[in-house]
Formats: C-alpha cells, structure tokens, sequence
C-alpha cells in the first residue's frame, strides 16, 4: 500500500496529523496564516508541534549532502573516487569535526526545524556498487560515521552490485536503505500508472522486505526530475534528491540538492562543500 507523506499542499489545506494516538486531533492556521500547528491532546499532556511550509523548507540553509558513485582504482570516471581518496575523505570530515546526520534528521530539520548537529553532512551512494558493502561502509564506520546508499533493485544478487544480504547488513549496521528505482530509467519517463508501480511502488515494496523497514528516501536516477515526477513522488517518499538539479520551490522535500564528489584532494572536497552548498 502506498504510505501517505506529508504533503505541503496538505499541509496547506489543513489536512496534517502528526500522531496517530486516539486522542482528539485538530488542525489551526498558524498567526500569520504560513504554517499549521497540530495539536494532539493525551491524558491532558498537549504535544505541539509546527510544520513548515514548503515556502519556508525551501529558505532553510541547505545541508551538504555527498554523492559517491564507484569506489574503485584503475577506472576513468568523473562517477568514480579511489579508495584512498574515500578513505581521505572520510578522514578529513571526521578530523574537520563534521558529524554525519540520516535522512529522518534532515526531514525533522527542514519540516519541524528540530536541530542538526554542528557541522552536518550527509554521506549517500548510488546505484548498489558492491564495493559500498565491502569498503565504504567499514571505512564510513571506523571514523563513526553512518551513509544512506541508493538502490536499483534490478541489480540485487548480480556480479559487482550488493546481494540482498549485504544490504541487510547496512540497514542493521545503522545505515539507512533508499531506492534509485527498478533499472535506472529516469523520473522524466514514468507516463503510465505501470511505469510508476514497476520503478516505485514495487520495488520499495520488495526493498523493504529485504531491510525490514520502510523505505522513505528516494534518489533519481541521473538525478533528473520533473515538477510532476517530484509531486508524485512525495505520495511515496520523504525526501527525494537529486544531483545539481535546481530544487523545485513548490516541492522541496522531493528536490533536496547532492554533490557527486570527484577524485579530488581532502581539502578540495571541503572547498567544492562550501561553495556548492554554503550561500
Ligand atoms: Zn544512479
């Protein structure tokens, strides 16, 4: 079944309910009319808690968020870093005081303003490449930080790409489990109600069985999106990012902004930091 979001037309219409206790639930329009408070009344305990608009997600300070792709040597790609430079990598963000945060961080920090440790970066790998199990978990984990890693489900199993056991292993090492969709097609060319089951529904569903939790966070395939594609998939998903696609201001949640960081020295991935996401 599909899970139902938090969507900012919803949130608009008045339509949020942030708890699911059976306790009496009411919605009002904030003061100046931007924001809906929900008010969840238990036991005469009053839980309050504001969402924000997507106006307001969309002027909150972006958060690094790094892309890898390959981790390996003796390949050409602007997709691929060696294992030495992830290693320095890893090392300079410990050692510079970053501290990495998961996606449902990221959420509560841009929909409830709830706060983010200093220095916040988040750490996500595409396309299921074996080696995310085999060397950039342990080396994110020696260093104490914990990655988001993207699945296509079509690669579960196959040569070079994770099996589903090893993807287990990442969910109950703490790391958190998205989807990049069944076999790479792009957003952009989801026409039919089939194509969205194929790419989405039915591989989160398969995808969350082999983890044991939801899948709420979603990468697109060549990072590229539509309005429509990021409006459907907030029916589906948390967040969804993209790469240096422009972020859509009626939908932020589904446009979050990534890097794909090259081979490059430890201290030009914290310049290319900087100067893609500081404003
Ligand atoms: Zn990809």
């Amino acid at each position: 079944m599909r899970r139902k979001y938090i969507l900012i037309s919803a949130v608009l219409l008045g339509l949020v309910v942030i708890s699911c206790n059976h306790a009496n639930q009411r919605q009002q329009t904030g003061n100046s009319g931007t924001a809906i408070n929900a008010v969840a009344v238990k036991d005469s305990v009053v839980v309050k808690q504001s969402v924000n608009t997507s106006a307001q997600v969309y002027a909150k300070p972006e958060v690094p968020v790094l892309c890898y792709h390959r981790i390996a040597d003796g390949i050409k790609s602007e997709y691929r870093v060696s294992p030495a430079t992830f290693t320095a990598h890893m090392k300079i963000l410990a050692d510079s005081g970053y501290h990495y945060i998961s996606p449902a961080q990221l959420y509560d920090y841009l929909v409830y303003n709830k706060t983010l440790p200093e220095k916040p970066v988040m750490i996500t790998f595409d396309d299921s490449r074996l080696e995310h199990s085999t060397i950039a978990a342990p080396v994110m984990e020696k260093y104490g930080f914990r990655g988001v890693f993207f699945i296509m489900t079509i690669t579960y199993n196959k040569k070079n790409y994770m099996t589903t056991d090893q993807i287990t292993q990442l969910a109950k090492a703490g790391h958190t489990i998205g989807l990049h969709s069944w076999d790479h097609t792009m957003v952009i060319k989801y026409k039919e109600a089939a194509d969205w089951q194929k790419q989405v529904a039915e591989p989160k569903n398969k995808l969350e069985g082999i983890v044991g939790k939801a899948v709420e966070y979603w990468a697109y395939p060549n990072g590229v999106y539509d309005h429509k594609g990021a409006e459907e998939l907030s029916k589906y998903f948390k967040l969804s990012f993209t790469l240096y696609s422009k972020r859509d201001p009626v939908v932020p949640l589904q446009t979050v902004r990534r890097m794909i960081v090259p081979e490059c020295t430890s201290q030009g991935l914290l310049k290319s930091m900087h100067r893609t996401f500081e404003k």
